[in-house]
Formats: structure tokens, C-alpha cells, sequence
């Protein structure tokens, strides 16, 4: 994708007046109860259960750790490991999972793999001495990372899997989180971290008749290799015989469905809105490469990125792949620096089509059916959506075992017992697999399946119900010891495409307050009102939506076509307070660092150990 389209004004209007209608289209289309639906797996009958690990069996506890964690994910992981960096010895990390790894633990489905470059993606290479295989490493080799860092920190010592928390209490009298499970437990702890991520809920979709289904289905977070046999790698030779569909094309379905394509007998890809599907490129580590690196590469390269897509332009691009294309085309190009803001963003959206024209000229050089080419051509602004990388998914539409069934934004009809109906046509199905991501939009207690009670008996959902509070997106009044890691709309550093980044930054600073507390007598830390107050005013005020540049490439996003990045169309429904850092993530971090570096833990309020408890 190299060649630069020169577009006449009237076709930029074309394009422009398209993606109103795409959007409009979905907008009018989507069932309004599909949009608001929480509907969980085991609500419409879909398997919930960890296929892959037999039950632990353990006794209750009621003892009592420093830190607890909740969520053994990259977040969890790295919470963990600088709460160690920084010597604190008590630590239990748990979660519903058998083992540590988050979506990587779950999320197996076939051709799974990491979208952003696995030397930036996985986090602590250099304190673990790994290096991973490939530019784009695949699930199991991250999900063994995963462990290996956790063995590294030593983070197996005290944790509880296959536990579901129920609810968190605040003890005022001990001063201590009382952490309820669904085993039973009931166990103490002086600190919390919720580093339960945004992706852990599994969404299905809200289809009339979906429970009727009679075929074999699953969510693709809980892929049953018993019923298609291979693994990770593919190779489903239970599919054989088997006519399969297949429900999404997000960047879920993008990695699975060419590995459908080679093993299934016949495949329907049921798609609602085509993904933007850039080149991968991906390679084999080079040896020569690794062998030039100097101690602080992975800080240097995870930096490099977060500039680049802070906007920095004319940096060298270290990890040059999609992303960075991308974003040197738009947010970070030499082309615009000095430009007005307005003159900015009107150049960054001509951009914009340019770059949505050559994806549409690749699908048109690799799909020789017109129908289907047409079919596969989103026809939105480019991060509207999360943006896939394949460089077998569209060929995967060649294939004459493989039919692509567009319903042009419509809803799906019905699921009946025996296959799926679009437009009036059933299509036949021994398997159906939902590849129709996850609740990422709902309030946070909410996905997390647990409400927090803080001081004064206060829940985080009550205390929540109008908007979110914090002081930087990771502590908030009234739940003392406790902090939570960033999610979409959370009052922290805008989403920055590598999200490991934004999780070790939120690690750092934490594991920086607790270790204060734990090396210094200090018993509790909770945020001052004022200071609370004042984040709240800076995220209002600092959020996309008032800076200029900022402003039209939100109003961009709020013409987009309804997605987890929008509030499914409508950001304006959300709070204003539910808004990320309008700055750049380096701008954000940076103030973090200041902060650290300041000591006067400015917003906290300290308050030493009791004699007595
Ligand atoms: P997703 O991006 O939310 O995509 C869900 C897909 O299901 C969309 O194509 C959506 O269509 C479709 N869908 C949902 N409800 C539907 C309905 N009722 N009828 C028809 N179609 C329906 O989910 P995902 O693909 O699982 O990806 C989620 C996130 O996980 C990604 O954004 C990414 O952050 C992460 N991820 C990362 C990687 C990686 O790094 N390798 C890989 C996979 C996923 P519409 O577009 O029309 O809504």
C-alpha cells in the first residue's frame, strides 16, 4: 500500500456522502435492543465454562494478603511485577481463569495473534530476557509469556484461579478490603487492584431465535477444539464434513475465518460491516537484529511508538508496520506540522479517504469476484474501526468452499433450529461460531460482575451512576487501597493502539503509591475530594471533544458507523466525565512521572498506621 491516491474533490465528496449513508444505514437498521443487549453466553444458551482446565478443588479463606489482584492478565501481570520491583512481597493475584494470561487464556480460536508488533505488545522482555519468535507472535507463544513472566515475579505463590469475586467491601474498623468469591472466601486485603480488563465479558449477539439453534455453537473466547479438533495453529479437521458459519468479521473473525476456509466443508462468513484489512508482513525474529540490541531497546521502541502515535511527526519509525503507516498518513504527518488545527484536520480527513481508497484498491487486486470485492470494502473513516491485519483473509474469499453473506448493515434475520437467515435466504449450518466480540460499553462493576462498597457503605455503582469520578482514572474517593486499570472512556491516557503501554504505566504508578505506603507506616490512601474534583474538571475540559484538532476528528468519529469506539453510535449518550485524557498519551505519562517524581503525592491523603485495629 505505498502508491499515494490523488482524489478529485467531487470523489472526495462521493466517498463523503457514502460513509454518512453507511453509517446512517446502520444507525437506522440496528435493532435498538440489540444495541443496549447484555445479554451474557449463558443467557442465550452458549457454554461460559473454562475448556481448558479441569476444575481446582480448595478450601475457603479468610486470610489475609498486602495486595490483592484481581484479573492474572497482562494487566494483572504487570501490576504484579512492579509491586515486586519495588520489594513488596505479599501479593495474590486471582481470577476466574486456571492460570494467568487474560484474553490471551481464553481467547484460542485458531490463527489467534497479536495485531501489534509482539516486541512493543509483550511488556518486561528485557527484566524476563525473552524474546518472542516472530514480529507478530501467536497465542500460544503469548500465552506462554505470559506464565513465563509470572513464574519470573514469582506471582504463582499465592494465587487463586478459577475464582469469580462477588463482591469487595471496605472494613473501616480493620482497614482492610473484606474480597467475597464464589468459593466462598471471604478473604482480607490492605490493597486492591481491579486489573480485570475490558474485553472479559463475551457479548452474543441479540438474534430472535438464537436459543433454538440445534447445530454445535460457541463464542470464539471459548473455542471447542474437542468438536473441531486442531488447535491454535488450525488444522480443523473436525470441520471436514461439517457447513459452518461464522457471525462477525472483527478482528476476531479476520484471524480465524482463513483457517475455516481451509478446513470446513463449506463456510458462510455472515458480516454486517467489512473490517479494514491492511498487509501484516509478518517475519521470523532476526537474529542479527536481537544481537544488536542495547540494554532499554524495549522502552526505547514502546516510546518511539507512543510518540509516533501521540502525534510526534518526522520521528524515525522503529517498529514500521500498519499502525504506523497509518498514523504517519494521518495524525503524526510531516506533511500538516505548522498547520492550523482546522487546516490540520481538514487535511487529515482528505487523508484519510486517500488511505480508505488504497485498502479498497487491494481488496479489488486479491478478490476476483466484483460482488464480493464490493462487499468486503468498508466505507469509513479508517479508525472508525479497529483496523485488521491478514494476509490471508481476503484471498480465503477465492476459495469456492467460502461464501461471504453481506447483509449491508441489515441485522440478521433469525437463527432457526437449523441455520441462520438473512434477507429472506437460510443458510444450512452443523456450526455456528460467534465471532461477535465483547460488552466492552457497560458500566464497569457491571463487565466485572462484582459492585465495590467503600466508605459509608457507598457503592462504586451508586457512587458512578451519573458519570465517572477519579483521580487520573485510577483511584477515586471514598474506596480507599483501591485502584483500577484503564479501560475504554476512563478518565485515562487516550487508547493508544498498544494497550499493554497504558496497563504498565498504570502498574508503575500504583505499585509506586502502594510501596510508599507498605516502606512507610502508611495505612491508608484515599483522594481528596478538591484533587478529585480537579481531574474530573482537566478530563472535561483537556477531553478530545474541546480541543480543536481534536474536536473534528471527533465529530469524524461521531459520523462513524456504530462500533465499541463510538458508544455503538453514539458517544453523546455517554457522561462527559466518561471520556479518556485529551492530551497525548506522552503528555499523560509524562505528568504521571512528574508526579512520581515530586513525592508530594499531591491529591492523596495519607493516613498513618493505627496503633491498634
Ligand atoms: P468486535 O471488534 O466487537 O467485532 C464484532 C463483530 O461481530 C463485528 O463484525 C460486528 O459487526 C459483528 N456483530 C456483532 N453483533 C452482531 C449481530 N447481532 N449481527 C451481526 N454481526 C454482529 O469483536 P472482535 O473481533 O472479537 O474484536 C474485539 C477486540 O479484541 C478488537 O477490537 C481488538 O481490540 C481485540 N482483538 C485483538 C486481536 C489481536 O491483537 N490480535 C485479535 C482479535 C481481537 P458490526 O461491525 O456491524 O458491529
Amino acid at each position: 500500500m505505498s502508491t499515494p491516491f490523488s482524489i478529485s474533490e467531487a470523489e472526495l465528496d462521493e466517498l463523503r456522502a457514502r460513509y454518512r449513508h453507511e453509517r446512517d444505514v446502520r444507525m437506522t437498521k440496528r435493532r435498538a435492543k440489540a444495541r443496549k443487549s447484555t445479554a451474557t453466553l449463558a443467557d442465550v444458551g452458549l457454554s461460559e465454562a473454562d475448556p481448558h482446565m479441569p476444575p481446582i478443588h480448595r478450601e475457603p479463606l479468610t486470610d489475609e494478603v498486602d495486595v490483592l489482584v484481581i484479573g492474572g492478565g497482562l494487566s494483572g501481570i504487570l501490576s504484579g511485577a512492579h509491586l515486586r520491583m519495588r520489594g513488596v512481597q505479599s501479593i495474590r493475584v486471582l481470577d476466574k481463569a486456571g492460570d494467568f494470561g487474560g484474553v490471551w487464556y481464553w481467547n484460542r480460536y485458531p490463527g489467534a495473534q497479536c495485531d501489534v508488533e509482539s516486541y512493543i505488545y509483550l511488556p518486561l522482555l528485557e527484566e524476563t530476557g525473552y524474546i518472542p519468535t516472530e514480529k507478530y507472535t501467536r497465542q500460544p507463544e503469548i500465552l506462554d509469556y505470559c506464565r513465563k513472566a509470572a513464574r519470573h515475579f514469582d506471582l504463582y505463590r499465592d494465587t487463586c484461579f478459577q475464582t469469580q469475586v462477588t463482591g469487595l467491601e471496605w472494613d473501616e474498623r480493620r482497614r482492610r478490603w473484606t474480597v467475597h468469591t464464589d468459593r466462598g472466601d471471604a478473604m482480607r486485603a490492605r490493597f486492591v487492584l481491579m486489573a480485570n480488563g475490558p474485553m472479559d465479558k463475551p457479548r452474543p449477539p441479540a438474534i430472535p431465535g438464537i436459543e433454538t439453534f440445534r447445530g454445535h455453537a460457541f463464542h470464539s473466547s471459548r473455542w471447542d477444539y474437542e468438536y473441531t479438533k486442531g488447535s491454535a495453529e488450525g488444522d480443523l479437521s473436525g470441520l471436514a464434513d461439517k457447513s459452518v458459519g461464522i457471525i462477525g468479521t472483527g478482528a476476531t473473525a479476520v484471524q480465524i475465518v482463513p483457517h475455516l476456509g481451509r478446513s470446513a466443508k463449506q463456510v458462510y462468513v455472515f458480516q454486517r460491516t467489512p473490517s479494514t484489512v491492511a498487509p501484516r508482513n509478518n517475519r521470523p525474529t532476526d537474529p542479527s537484529w536481537v544481537a544488536s540490541l542495547e540494554p532499554g531497546w524495549q522502552q526505547r521502541r514502546i516510546h518511539n511508538f507512543t510518540a509516533l502515535i501521540s502525534g510526534v511527526a518526522g520521528l524515525e519509525d522503529l517498529v514500521d508496520d500498519g499502525w504506523t503507516y497509518a498514523f504517519k498518513k494521518l495524525m503524526c504527518n510531516p506533511d500538516f506540522v505548522g498547520l492550523s488545527p482546522a487546516e490540520r484536520a481538514a487535511r487529515t480527513e482528505v487523508a484519510d479517504l486517500e488511505l480508505g481508497e488504497e485498502v479498497r484498491a487491494r481488496i479489488d487486486s486479491i478478490v476476483s469476484d466484483p460482488a464480493t470485492a464490493e462487499s468486503l470494502k468498508g466505507y469509513y473513516y479508517y479508525f472508525c474501526k479497529r483496523p485488521g491485519f491478514h494476509d490471508e483473509y481476503l484471498q480465503t474469499f477465492e476459495r469456492p468452499n467460502v461464501s461471504l453473506v453481506d447483509t449491508k448493515g441489515a441485522e440478521i434475520e433469525r437463527i432457526t433450529p437449523d441455520g441462520l437467515v438473512v434477507n429472506g435466504a437460510e443458510y444450512p449450518l452443523d456450526c455456528l461460531i460467534f465471532a461477535t466480540g465483547f460488552d466492552i460499553n457497560s458500566a464497569r462493576t457491571r463487565r466485572a460482575g462484582f459492585d465495590v462498597v467503600g466508605r459509608d457503605g457507598v457503592s462504586l455503582t451508586v457512587k458512578w451512576a451519573d458519570g465517572m469520578s477519579s483521580l487520573h482514572g485510577m483511584m477515586t474517593s471514598g474506596f480507599p487501597n483501591l485502584a483500577f486499570s484503564p479501560g475504554v472512556n476512563s478518565q485515562f491516557a487516550p487508547l493508544t493502539i498498544n494497550f499493554p503501554t497504558a496497563l504498565g504505566e498504570f502498574a508503575r504508578h500504583v505499585a509506586f503509591v502502594i510501596a510508599h505506603c507498605i516502606d512507610n507506616e502508611v495505612e491508608v490512601f484515599d483522594v481528596e475530594s478538591d484533587a478529585e474534583a480537579g481531574w474530573v474538571q482537566t478530563i472535561k475540559t483537556r477531553s478530545a471533544r474541546n480541543d480543536p484538532y481534536s474536536r473534528q476528528r471527533l465529530e469524524l468519529l461521531q459520523a462513524c458507523i456504530p462500533g465499541f469506539f463510538n458508544n455503538e453510535g453514539r458517544p453523546e449518550d455517554l457522561p462527559e466525565t466518561d471520556a479518556n485524557f485529551g492530551g497525548s498519551a506522552l503528555e499523560f505519562y509524562d505528568m504521571l512521572e512528574n508526579w512520581r517524581a515530586e513525592g508530594r503525592f499531591a491529591g492523596l491523603s495519607l493516613e498513618p498506621r493505627r496503633a491498634e485495629r
